[in-house]
């Protein structure tokens, strides 16, 4: 199926090609006639499915060839959680638009007010905002409702997450009452639901993505170093791998600006974007980033989220994340769209229960690997999945001893790639033929002696539950 069967305008056609898409992502086709009908949607898409153009493109076609705006009104909203996230979003907006006769704009916090309120004086088609900054140009009354036909709010989880509901169901109330209502989110959550009760009417709900989930098309791994070594095992991986694009994250503000200063001090182009940056300081290593002019973007996840650059090839866990779901929004920056990605985790002892943590909710235990010179000295305990016990085939269907060729059950969901607790590492595809099992340094030497996964527990250990 093509972009042109949902009938949309030579115009508007015309742009998606010079964007460079062939064909509509699963979401696409399943949300873009739905709100080219007007109906209410609730989709629970992932980062890099092509969520943006799920409702940019029908909006745009909607709003096509309809009267003009009074000043300072506004026909689609579009709210987002941070300002990288809805430049970006104006951004495409602006490029599925660029030869149509609509008007779009973006509002958010941190820069001046004044020249935001001049760019709404004339009214604007499709508005981009944070809800804050909505809000203190609607108490200016720079913006105005009344002309409100959509309203979109994309990444509303991560919008809850930051403590927006207040904003948002202020921002409700001034709506007219009779309007669209489309809702985007990683996940659905119990709060969630609860927002889209009073919200939507009788939506289209969509999840197309199962929860929790990564993309196929990216491969993850773990490397084990010393916590005191992270620093100079990602310059060493950044320039022995020639990686010429790499998001890291870490955790803290403080954090991202030493590990630039290292790696800048080891010779690898690297800035941070964190919210202590002024928006220009971080439009620019944003630019600078996207246009390979920096090697490697430093990212707290606050800031990071929204960063759009395609086809990203590395992300990297510095630190690994303190809230297990964040692996997912991190690594969720590469292998979109269908392009091959790589998410590597930096992990230290300390880290284990975080880990553990990750392998549980993503329902799979990651590879992990070791870099020669970077041996660790305290070595990363196996996590909750990698000691859970593989079942033990029935007696009469297969062999008692494990023969060659032969699978347990477990064995055979694995292979099948259907995610189970206590799934063992040995996804072959997956993971380029490489479970722990495998496991290698980097010039292909043995690994330090340590437990396999696939060990038989001693007896009398107990499986967790
Ligand atoms: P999003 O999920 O909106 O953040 O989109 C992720 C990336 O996919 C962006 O870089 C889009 O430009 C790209 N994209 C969106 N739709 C398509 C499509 N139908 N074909 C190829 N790339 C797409």
């Amino acid at each position: 199926m093509s972009f042109s069967s949902f009938g949309f305008s030579d115009l508007l056609l015309q742009a998606i090609n010079g964007s460079g898409y062939v064909t509509p992502t699963p979401v696409q086709l399943r949300v873009i006639p739905a709100v080219l009908a007007g109906r209410d949607v609730m989709a629970a898409a992932q980062t890099g499915t092509g969520k943006t153009a799920c409702f940019a493109l029908p909006l745009l076609q909607r709003l096509g060839d309809r009267p003009k705006l009074k000043s300072n009104h506004v026909r689609v909203l579009i709210l987002t959680p941070t300002r990288e996230l809805a430049m970006q979003v104006e951004q495409s907006i602006a490029d599925y638009g660029k030869y149509l006769p609509l008007k779009s704009a973006v509002v958010y916090g941190g820069v001046k007010l004044n020249p935001q309120m001049m760019k709404l004086r004339g009214g604007v088609d499709l508005l981009v905002a944070t809800p804050g900054r909505l809000l203190d140009l609607f108490s200016q009354n720079a913006v105005k409702f009344a002309q409100v036909e959509t309203l979109v709010l994309d990444e509303a989880d991560r919008m809850l997450d930051m403590g927006f509901i207040g904003d948002i169901r202020r921002i409700i109330a001034l709506l007219p009452g009779k309007r669209q209502n489309l809702l985007f989110s990683a996940t659905f959550s119990d709060e969630i639901r609860k927002l889209s009760r009073g919200l939507l009417n009788k939506p289209l709900e969509i999840d197309i993505s199962p929860r929790n989930s990564t993309a196929k098309n990216l491969k993850q791994c773990v490397y084990e170093v010393d916590k005191g070594k992270k620093s100079a095992l990602l310059s060493h991986l950044v320039r022995n791998k020639g990686w010429e694009q790499v998001l890291v994250f870490v955790r803290t503000r403080n954090g991202a600006d030493n590990l630039v200063k290292k790696l800048v001090n080891d010779g690898v182009a690297a800035a941070t974007i964190h919210g202590d940056k002024s928006q220009g300081e971080r439009a620019r290593a944003l630019a600078e980033f996207k246009e390979n002019r920096t090697r490697v973007l430093v990212a707290t996840d606050v800031a990071a989220r929204g960063i759009d650059i395609n086809e990203l090839p590395h992300v990297i866990n510095f630190d690994l994340p303190k809230v297990a779901e964040d692996y997912i929004h991190r690594i969720g920056r590469t292998g979109r769209a269908g392009c091959e990605g790589e998410g590597i985790s930096l992990v230290s002892a300390d880290e284990v229960k975080l880990l553990s943590a990750i392998e549980g909710l993503i329902r799979q235990t990651l590879v992990r690997e070791v870099e020669t010179g970077f041996i660790p000295k305290h070595k990363v305990p196996l996590t909750r999945q990698m000691k859970i016990r593989p079942k033990k085939p029935k007696k009469g269907k297969t062999s008692a001893k494990s023969g060659e060729g032969r699978k347990t059950k477990s064995e055979q969901e694995n292979a099948d790639n259907k995610p189970r607790r206590g799934r063992k590492v040995q996804d072959a595809e997956q993971f380029g033929g490489r479970g722990r099992r495998g496991q290698q340094t980097r010039d292909g030497s043995a690994p330090p002696t340590r437990k396999r996964t696939t060990e038989k527990p001693k007896s009398g250990r107990r499986t967790p539950k």
